[in-house]
């Protein structure tokens, strides 16, 4: 029985294709291998949309070296963003790597894992997944801005037609999954180049008729592209989440722009006041980043004070790092330096840590809806429709069930309490 090992970093998108692939290779009779020692087939699906990213893609890419010179008939595969249409250089770097594969694109990976395994040609059942799955419905991005490498690694939009997903989301549920995640790099674009033009809000509405599916989720969203419609839907549709993922990356207009994002500081202000009136208790992400070149000390002001004045649930901060062929590495200078770049995304986890701890505070006494995920020091733990993360004891078994949980203890990060069932 041949054995896979894959290593994933990165966003969704890279860890919904991790799954489909090893979906696939299951399919194939391979094995998960717990010590990657042991695996015939390793697949790292990396990510540079950051340089703190890419510099671990890097160091577990050298510590292969030693375990394929040991194991030469081992298939060592680099995957995902890393990986763009000029290999010779990494073939180069990496001469250890057998194959280089772009974003979900596995096709070579399997032919030879056919080729490996003695069983390919006798059905598998695929190990059950866990309760929650992503669905990719929706691959690449149009937007361009300055910052992101993705356009250019992940290429333009391709949507999946609806057929296609219900079809899959159908299996999942077959094989016990509870919640899906419908993913895209800006899921708010999607079905715009399919033949009868659907939309995200057409895609959610088809989605929430399908039987024994508990849970739906989207991300990520665009502020410039969220449509009323879209607002609405998540209002009036029972299976799906009172959750949205918008980034807003930076509070001023000027950085706003120069980060090419289409909207203005006002304009998110507004959206999130719209997705508030419309959907009661709505839990709202966000992502931003510091240190964008040429940001000043009063424009940074003005990302605290929006995320201050907002009370979002989340923040997810990241500090800026230019990436090779992006519009803002060669236009624009990385001027600040990184103790400041670390200053302000300290500050920025500091202000978030006491609004989340302040918003968390009041579901103490509460009972929320969580579905379990799995067991971890002794404690089941998942997450609510809001997506805040519980823990719980129970003597029953609960992995994969809906628990009324009532919560006793809360802190900025997760949710402490007592099974009601
Ligand atoms: S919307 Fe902007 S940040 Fe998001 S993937 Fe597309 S280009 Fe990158």
């Amino acid at each position: 029985m041949p054995y896979y090992h894959i290593w994933t970093i990165g966003c969704q998108m890279n860890k919904a294709d991790s799954e489909q692939l090893a979906t696939s290779l299951e399919r194939l009779g391979y094995k998960p291998a717990q010590d990657i020692e042991k695996a015939d087939l390793i697949v790292l699906n990396s990510c540079v949309v950051r340089q703190s990213a890419e510099n671990r893609v890097i160091g577990k890419l050298e510590s292969l070296k030693k375990l394929k010179k040991r194991s030469p008939k081992m298939i060592v595969a680099l995957a995902g963003c890393m990986v763009d249409s000029e290999v010779a250089g990494l073939r180069h770097r990496f001469p250890h790597v057998d194959l280089f594969l772009k974003p979900a694109q596995f096709a070579n990976l399997l032919d030879i894992a056919k080729t490996q395994s003695p069983t390919a040609h006798t059905r598998f059942t695929v190990s059950r997944p866990a309760p929650t799955a992503f669905v990719t419905i929706i691959e690449g991005c149009d937007n361009f801005c300055s910052y992101c490498i993705v356009p250019y690694r992940r290429g333009r939009e391709k949507s999946r037609p609806i057929s296609e997903i219900r079809c899959q989301v159908e299996n999942l549920v077959e094989r016990g999954v509870k919640e899906v995640t419908l993913l895209g790099q800006n899921v708010d674009s999607y079905g715009h180049e399919l033949p009868d033009k659907p939309d995200l809000a057409d895609l959610l509405t088809e989605m929430n008729t399908i039987k024994r599916l508990a849970r739906i989720r989207f991300l990520t969203s665009h502020p410039k592209d969220m449509s009323q419609k879209l607002i609405e839907a998540v209002a009036s549709l029972d299976k799906v989440c009172e959750h949205i993922s918008l980034p807003v990356q930076a509070g001023d207009n000027d950085i706003l722009q120069a980060m090419r994002r289409g909207y203005t500081a006002q304009y998110f202000r507004e959206l999130i006041e719209r997705i508030r009136r419309a959907i009661p208790n709505v839990a709202i992400a966000t992502d931003v980043i510091v240190g964008f070149p040429g940001e000043t000390q009063e424009q940074f002001q003005k990302t605290l004070d929006l995320l201050s004045d907002l009370r979002l649930d989340t923040v997810h901060v990241a500090a800026y790092s230019p990436r090779q062929d992006t519009l803002a590495a060669k236009k624009f200078k990385d001027d600040i330096s990184l103790p400041e770049k670390s200053r302000r995304l300290q500050t920025i986890e500091e202000l978030q840590s006491r609004i989340a701890s302040e918003i968390n505070a009041q579901l103490q006494g509460q009972t929320v809806e969580v579905l379990v995920d799995g067991k971890k020091k002794g404690k089941w733990y998942g997450r609510t429709r809001t997506d805040k993360l519980v823990f719980f004891e129970s003597n029953a078994r609960c992995l994969g069930q809906l628990i009324n949980v009532e919560i006793k203890r809360t802190s900025p990060w997760s949710l402490q309490g007592l099974s009601k069932t």
